[in-house]
């Protein structure tokens, strides 16, 4: 450790990684030697269940700037990496993942930019290994709806890899909301930013944690953390609706009254009946999907729960 260095603290979610997180480690270590900075790791280990906290605690052994942070359950990413962010030292963070999609070699590249004086240093994914097409497609499109319709531009293909300047992490660290979704908070806070390329690689180890049911929490998440559009949706759909309804009722009325036909009935009542019901009750769900967000940020309860922590040597 010396006084004139800048510190970088590298920050490390972890569910289930221990087969990853001793090469990950060498990984971090070599790409980053040649960097006039020091570095600190800070682990969090998201709940596991496998022995992840074992190697962690194993490797904070022999190197004393890790931080172990150990939490006391499965938070879920985008809280464990908070927790990260939270107890990180360093004039610069860097978000990774621990099971080596984010290349590290990339490192340098981002504190170059960084070093040129930009704040915040997103990498942006141009090719994705090892992923299914499914998740490939999904999030494409989710991507470029999301972009349309949230308040702030959401950069595409941006995933949570990236560098962020200690002003614009003291920002970002305000916000404390639950329902956290990560990639919209860091271009929320602004900032001097910057977008360098990379591949993203398949995992070394393991498979991904994220299934189908919680990337689609995640993406409900985005949407109605940056969007208010969901609930203007319905009214307007709610507004074409009553419109239509009432130029139909006008039609059947001049219908009767003129021209004496009779009110042909059943099959377009039972139509009607069932799409007014269906939209209404999608309105009230979609109310609903914002009401219960207002509840869980209401209640106040901290974000996590820290059952261990081993500090590094750079923490103050
Ligand atoms: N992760 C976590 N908590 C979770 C799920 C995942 O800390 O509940 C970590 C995981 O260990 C990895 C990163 O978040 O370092 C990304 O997870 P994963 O690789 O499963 O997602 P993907 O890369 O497939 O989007
Ligand atoms: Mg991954």
């Amino acid at each position: 450790m010396s006084k004139n260095k800048k510190l970088l603290s590298i920050v490390a979610p972890a569910y289930n990684e221990a087969e990853n997180i001793d090469e990950f480690y060498s990984r971090i270590l070599e790409s980053t030697k040649d960097l006039n900075l020091d570095i600190e790791i800070i682990y969090v280990n998201d709940g596991s269940l496998d022995k992840t906290i074992d190697v962690i605690y194993k490797q904070k052994e022999n190197n004393d700037h890790i931080t172990a942070i150990d939490l006391s359950r499965n938070f879920g990413k985008e809280i464990a990496l908070t927790a990260g962010l939270d107890y990180s030292s360093g004039d610069a963070v860097v978000v990774i993942d621990t099971d080596l999609q984010d290349p590290p070699e990339l490192i340098p590249k981002l504190v170059e930019n960084w070093n040129d004086g930009y704040d915040v240093v997103n990498a942006k994914r141009i090719k994705r290994e090892g992923e299914s097409s499914l998740k490939k497609i999904t999030s494409y499109i989710y991507y470029r709806v999301l972009f349309r319709l949230s308040d702030i531009s959401i950069p595409k293909d941006i995933g949570d890899f990236r560098l962020l300047d200690r002003k614009a992490l003291d920002a970002l660290l305000k916000l404390r909301e639950k329902h956290r979704y990560m990639k919209g908070l860091f271009v929320w806070v602004g900032f001097k930013q910057k977008e360098i390329e990379y591949e993203r690689e398949a995992r070394f180890k393991g498979k991904t944690k994220l299934n189908l049911l919680s990337l689609f929490n995640l993406a409900f998440d985005g949407l109605t953390s940056f969007s208010i559009m969901p609930l203007r949706l319905a009214s307007i759909i709610g507004f074409l609706s009553a419109v239509t309804g009432f130029l139909y009722g006008a039609t059947i009325v001049i219908k009767t009254i003129f021209f004496h036909e009779p009110v042909a009935g059943f099959t377009s009542l039972v139509v009607l009946i069932t799409f007014f019901g269906g939209i209404q009750l999608l309105s009230i769900g979609i109310i609903g999907e914002y009401i219960g967000r207002i509840f869980n940020e209401t209640k106040n309860r901290p974000l996590y729960i820290v059952k261990n922590i081993k500090h590094s040597i750079f923490f103050k």
